[in-house]
Order: C-alpha cells, then structure tokens, then sequence
C-alpha cells in the first residue's frame, strides 16, 4: 500500500522494530495474486500445484491447484526499495504510541518525534494499540504460529495441515518447501489469548526432532525462527477519521485459513487508487475511509468467521470429518474456501452436494447455519 501510494504522494513508514520485520514469516497465495502483480514476480520463491491436508489418522486429502510461496525478503526490500525511489520514506526504530486528529491533519507520535499528514494508515497487525483502543474489533481469538526455517534432508511434498499429534485441542503442523532445499515449518493452533503457549514450542520441537517426521529435517541450531499471532474478530469499525486500518489491524485476512496477503495483492492498488481520492476531495471521514479496502463479501467472511470458532472447539477426532468434506469438494470450492472467496453458489453445486449428502458429512452445517442466521 506505502509503496503504491507513494507514486503519487510523499508517504512516511514507521517500523517500531530497527530492521525489516517480516522475516519471521512467510507468504503462500493463489497465482492470481501473483498474475495481479507481474511486476514482483521476481520475489517468488516457488510455485506448486500440490497441497496436503491430514488428519491424525493419517487419512489425507491433496488439493491441487496453482499456488505461489513468495520470497519474503525478496518482496519486503523490494517494496522497501519502491518507497525510497519514488521519493518516500521507511524509518526503522518508531514505534507509535499515540495520536491527535486536528480538523485538517493528524499529528502520529513515535518516540521523540511527530508526524504530521493527512491520514494515518494502521497496518501494525495483531498489537496494533489503535484497533484495540478504539475498539474497532471484537475479538474472537488469535491463530498462533511458531516455528523455523529448517533444512531439509529429503524432498517433502508441501504440507497445509498435519494433525501430527492427536488431541483434544489440536495444534497442525505446516511444512512450505523452499527452492534453497530448505522448508518454512510452523506448528499452528488457536486459543482465545495472544500469548503463545510453551505446548506450541514443546510440541514442535518434539514433531520436528522425534517424530515420524524427524527424518525429514537436519538438526540445526541456527535455524531462522518464523513465529507470530494471527488476529480474529468481527470488525466494527474500518476507519476513524482520518484513521484507515489496512492488512490484518483491519481483519483483510479470511479468518479460517489467514491467507491475508492473497487478499492484500489482489485489494491494494484499488485500495489506493480510493485513498488517493479521498486525500483530493479531502474526505477522510471515518465513513468515507470505511469504503475504500475492497472486502471479502460478507458471506465469505462471516463463513470463514464461524469456521475458525468450529475449529477452536475441534478434537482430532472430530477434524477427521473435515478432511472428509475436502474429498466431496471439487477444486475450484476448495481454493476459493482457502482463499476467503467462498459463496453461497458453492453450497448448491449438484456434484458436490450429492458427494457430502454420500458421506453424510456435518461438518459445514454448523459454520453455513451461524453464517445465514446469526
Ligand atoms: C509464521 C507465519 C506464517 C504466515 N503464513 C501466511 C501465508 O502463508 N499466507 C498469508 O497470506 N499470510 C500468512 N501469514 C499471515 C501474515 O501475518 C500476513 O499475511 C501479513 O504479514 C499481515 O501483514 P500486516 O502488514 O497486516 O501485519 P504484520 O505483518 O504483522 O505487520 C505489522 C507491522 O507493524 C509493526 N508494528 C506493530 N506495532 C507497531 C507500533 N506500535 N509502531 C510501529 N510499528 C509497529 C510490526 O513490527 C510489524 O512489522 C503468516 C503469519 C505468520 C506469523
């Protein structure tokens, strides 16, 4: 979005932490976010038409699609280089800590300093101070990921969900393959707080050094660590005067499968391009500002809302269903289910429909029923 904007107006980014932070983390997408946005194609680490989902009985279902794993590094210095060049800024060690509306500007405190501009953009994710101050969000709960960038001793197909370990509150472990021969290996779960549980960093030690998948992965004591805390909640306010929240302080990520950079490539120029009108017309109303972040359409995320709370409260044995609902699904569904594109249209497809009504599977009932009556 800064770098975007910054082809027409001076744009300032404040990063509390002193270098580029997004290395803790790493992005899968559709190939359409990629073909939205040719010109970063070079920041593109792999590309796959493989994903396996598994349960803890080992039963498993392999979407096969068009998927892109970014570079992160790569993509991040290649925005960082964007701004810079089209004359903007990005200052390392701010961290904002307050803020002031006046009637025509808004003054933004980090550290020593303040920033004056027309607009504030809130893009500080899950801590943002200013989403839970002004109570823009409901919170549900949080997704919680940690793990490592771990080298790889044998080829591993890429692996979306795997409840390795069997449990009443399950945690699933995601292994992203990388073209260096590494892979990106994350043990995921959910809990209604935003501290990360010793469990998650136990049990991920124990699948990675221990288990059946031990094999696959070099012993390395410097392996880069990939962690942090995914948002969830009902948003109840996209904007205060001359305040937008933008990425995952504004919940753009479908809540189920927290896929938010899909959704932020294929959004921002858009996104932009109404900022900038606003920033002309000089409407910058809360209201105004609401309009301007294209958004999954309310089905989608309200479903992808109720699948996170059905999955918050699944054992592993009762998961098994889910990878039961993936076999009556055709692909398109399934993307659009992991990409935060899901429709009514879908719960009427004849093909799939009469697979599900075959396997007497649940499983969607609940999340389709809270969705359409709630
Ligand atoms: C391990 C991991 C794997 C993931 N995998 C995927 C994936 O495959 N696909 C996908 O789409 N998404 C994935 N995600 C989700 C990912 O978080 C989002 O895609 C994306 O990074 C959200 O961007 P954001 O800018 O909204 O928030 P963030 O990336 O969280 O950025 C917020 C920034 O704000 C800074 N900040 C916070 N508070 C302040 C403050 N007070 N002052 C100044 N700066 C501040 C933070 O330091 C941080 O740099 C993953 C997340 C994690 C942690």
């Amino acid at each position: 979005m800064a770098a975007e904007l910054s082809k027409s107006i001076r744009v300032v980014v404040l990063e509390k932490s002193e270098q580029a932070n997004c290395s803790n983390k790493f992005w899968l997408t559709s190939k359409e976010a990629l073909d939205a946005n040719a010109e970063f194609r070079h920041c593109v680490d792999s590309h796959w038409n493989e994903m396996d989902f598994v349960a803890f009985d080992r039963s498993r279902f392999t979407t096969r699609g068009n998927y892109v794993l970014w570079d992160t590094k790569a993509l991040e210095q290649h925005l960082i280089d964007a701004i810079a060049a089209n004359g903007s800024a990005v200052l390392h060690g701010r961290r904002f800590y307050s803020y002031q509306v006046e009637e025509n500007e808004i003054h933004a405190f980090a550290n020593r300093e303040k920033f004056t501009s027309d607009l504030l953009i809130d893009c500080m994710g899950f801590s943002s101070p200013l989403v839970s101050s002004s109570n823009a969000v409901s919170v549900l709960g949080y997704h919680h990921l940690y793990g490592k960038t771990m080298q790889l001793q044998k080829r591993i197909a890429p692996v979306a969900v795997d409840n390795v370990i069997v449990s009443g509150s399950p945690s699933y472990l995601e292994i992203f393959p990388k073209r260096d021969g590494s892979a990106n290996v994350v043990l995921i779960t959910s809990a209604k707080q935003a501290h990360t549980s010793e469990t998650l960093k136990n049990d991920f030690e124990f699948i990675v050094n221990e288990s059946h998948y031990a094999d696959f992965f070099s012993k390395h004591e410097n392996s880069q660590p990939l962690l942090g805390v995914v948002p969830i909640g009902v948003v109840k306010r996209r904007a205060l005067d001359r305040v937008l929240f933008y990425g995952e302080a504004g919940q753009s990520h479908p809540a189920g499968s927290c896929t938010c950079l899909n959704r932020l490539l294929l959004g921002y120029k858009r996104a932009a391009a109404n900022v900038l009108r606003c920033i002309s017309d000089g409407t910058l109303g809360g209201r105004d500002l609401a309009e301007t972040v294209p958004r999954m359409s309310r089905f989608a995320e309200r479903f992808h809302q109720n699948l996170f709370r059905q999955f918050s409260t699944l054992t592993s044995h009762q998961g098994t269903s889910f990878i039961e609902l993936m076999h009556c699904l055709d692909q398109k569904s399934l993307d659009d289910l992991i990409f935060g594109e899901i429709r009514p249209s879908h719960f009427v497809q004849i093909d799939n429909f009469r697979k599900i009504i075959k396997a007497k599977n649940t499983m969607w009932i609940r999340p389709l029923l809270r969705t359409m009556f709630s």
